[in-house]
């Protein structure tokens, strides 16, 4: 059920806060001391200062609160689903997530939005809202105003995105880098949406611009169980990787790669991966490096797996490789079909 919450300023905009569970939602029981999940719809009691930002707040509670370390695909479709119901009625979104897979989820979610011309602005915290020294209270609140904030009536932000501590970040560009630090998710190959500081400032160079057709809304739920990632290191033996890659229904493999996109030039290797992708598999070389691109051109290791028939996922994250894989497959086109899409930039996330 959505609970619309009364604010004292009029409000310009309206966002509706999807609450899915995760570290940010936990408040101190006083009775038992215990960690308990927050009832948002108590929000603005919990923070006055909510009221002054002139924007309509509405919450929906997924039925089940999860841990994202928990999260499956039917977690993301039903996001998905929630977004898509009430698409008409907000501007934007805020979706309150545990942080170990809200990379994931905003990569998958990136995809499965199809026409989204609305601000989805992902957050979540390190440390429980209801825990004094809480990164959540910012986090919060600065999400919900980008997801609010508009231009001429134009969201500035019209797309998926991942807001935490001081930078708003395109979601499938981020990944979780800190256990430990607030400034927990970094975008390692593509620059911020915005900084926030004293003011928000958007950087509106980076931001996907709105969709020019005025196609609806469509969520794309199929997603593809087939695929696998496995990430490369010295030493890997031929009947792991062969035990892998002949498991059976799989369609997509995110291989996790050295540098610039290079792995052995071993015979039995390179064999494996032709054998793999003629069986139509698909092969995406991600680098294991924190930024930068896979270049297979560049050394003769990467140029034996472009030969083999591996395709290069450039500067993707591995979050992103995964999910579009997912996703793309999900779509279950001709093979040809599915290799133009992977090689695509769909949503902004990799650059050629
Ligand atoms: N395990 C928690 C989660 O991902 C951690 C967090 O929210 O920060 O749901």
């Amino acid at each position: 059920m959505i609970q619309k919450i009364k604010q004292s300023v009029e409000s310009r905009t309206s966002i509706l806060i999807i609450y899915t569970g995760g570290t940010i939602g936990m408040k101190r029981d006083e009775a038992t001391g215990a960690l308990v999940p927050f009832d948002f719809s108590g929000i603005y009691d919990e923070f006055p200062a909510l009221r002054r930002l002139p924007v309509g707040i509405s919450v929906y509670t997924m039925p089940k609160l999860i841990d994202s370390s928990n999260a499956q695909p039917s977690d993301w479709c039903a996001i998905a689903e929630v977004i898509r119901d009430n698409y008409e009625s907000y501007d934007g979104f805020v979706v309150l997530h545990g942080t170990d897979t809200m990379s994931y989820t905003a990569s998958a979610l990136s995809f499965m939005l199809e026409n989204l011309a609305k601000p989805v602005v992902f957050t979540g915290s390190q440390i429980p809202i209801g825990v004094l020294r809480t990164d959540g209270r910012e986090n919060l609140i600065t999400a919900i105003e980008i997801a609010g904030a508009q231009v001429d009536g134009k969201p500035i932000v019209p797309e998926v995105s991942l807001l935490f501590h001081s930078r708003l970040c395109r979601g499938n560009r981020t990944r979780k880098s800190s256990a430990e630090e607030l400034d927990a998710f970094r975008s390692p190959n593509y620059p911020p949406l915005a900084e926030v500081g004293v003011k928000i400032a958007y950087n509106h160079a980076a931001i996907a611009s709105q969709s020019s057709t005025a196609e609806p809304l469509r969520i794309a739920t199929m997603l593809s169980e087939g695929v696998a990632i496995i990430k490369m290191f010295p030493g890997i033996g031929e009947h792991t990787l062969r035990a892998i890659l002949s498991v059976e229904g799989l369609r997509g493999v995110v291989l996790e790669t050295y540098g610039a996109g290079n792995a052995p030039t071993a015979e039995w290797f390179l064999e494996l991966m032709r054998e793999t992708v003629e069986r139509g598999v698909l092969v995406l070389n991600v680098t294991q490096c924190d930024n930068g691109s896979v270049e297979m051109q560049l050394y003769e290791t990467g140029q034996r797996l472009r030969s083999a028939g591996v395709l290069s996922a450039f500067d993707m994250t591995t979050e992103a490789a995964i999910t579009k894989l997912m996703y793309v497959l999900g779509k279950n086109l001709p093979l040809e079909s599915s290799v133009e899409l992977i090689q695509k930039p769909l949503r902004g996330e990799f650059t050629l």
